[in-house]
C-alpha cells in the first residue's frame, strides 16, 4: 500500500483537529475538526487551514493517495484544493449522498474516484479506511 493522506474538514473518532501523523509518513490524517453545528461560512477558513498544514508541515508528493471527505458544506474552496493539491490518479472523494451527482461529475471529471458515506463528517468510513491503512503498515 502507498503513503496515503486523509483531508477531512470534519472530525474523525479518536484522532484531535489538526495534522495525525498516524504512521509517520505513511498514514497521515489531516481533520479540521468542524461539527454538525459547523456553519457554512466557516468552511473555507477550515479549508485554508488544511491548505496551510498539507503544504507547509508535509511534502505532498511522497503521499500518491489521498481520501478527502466531501460533505454537504464541502463546497468550492474543497473542491479546488483538491483539484490544485492533489493526485489525480490516487484520489478517492469520500462524498455524503447530498448532491451526489454533481460530486460525482467532479470527481469523474478530473479523473478522481469517488465512494458513497454517511452524512455528518462521514467519520465511521473514514475511521475504518484509516484504519485499514494503519493495518497494512503495521504487519
Ligand atoms: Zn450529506
Amino acid at each position: 500500500m502507498l503513503p496515503t493522506l486523509f483531508i477531512t474538514y470534519r472530525q474523525v473518532p479518536g484522532l484531535s483537529p489538526g495534522l495525525n501523523r498516524v504512521v509517520d509518513k505513511r498514514v497521515v490524517v489531516y481533520c479540521a475538526g468542524l461539527t454538525d453545528e459547523t456553519k457554512e461560512e466557516d468552511v473555507p477558513g477550515a479549508v485554508l487551514g488544511i491548505r496551510k498544514a498539507i503544504t507547509t508541515e508535509l511534502h505532498l508528493p511522497a503521499f500518491p493517495r489521498a481520501v478527502v471527505y466531501l460533505g454537504k458544506k464541502g463546497g468550492e474552496d474543497m473542491k479546488s484544493m483538491v483539484r490544485e493539491l492533489l493526485p489525480r490518479e490516487g484520489t478517492r472523494i469520500l462524498a455524503c449522498v447530498c448532491g451526489f451527482q454533481e460530486k460525482q461529475v467532479f470527481a469523474m471529471g478530473y479523473g478522481f474516484q469517488i465512494t458513497p458515506c454517511e452524512c455528518d463528517g462521514g467519520g465511521p468510513t473514514m475511521a475504518r479506511l484509516i484504519n485499514e491503512a494503519v493495518t497494512q503498515f503495521r504487519t
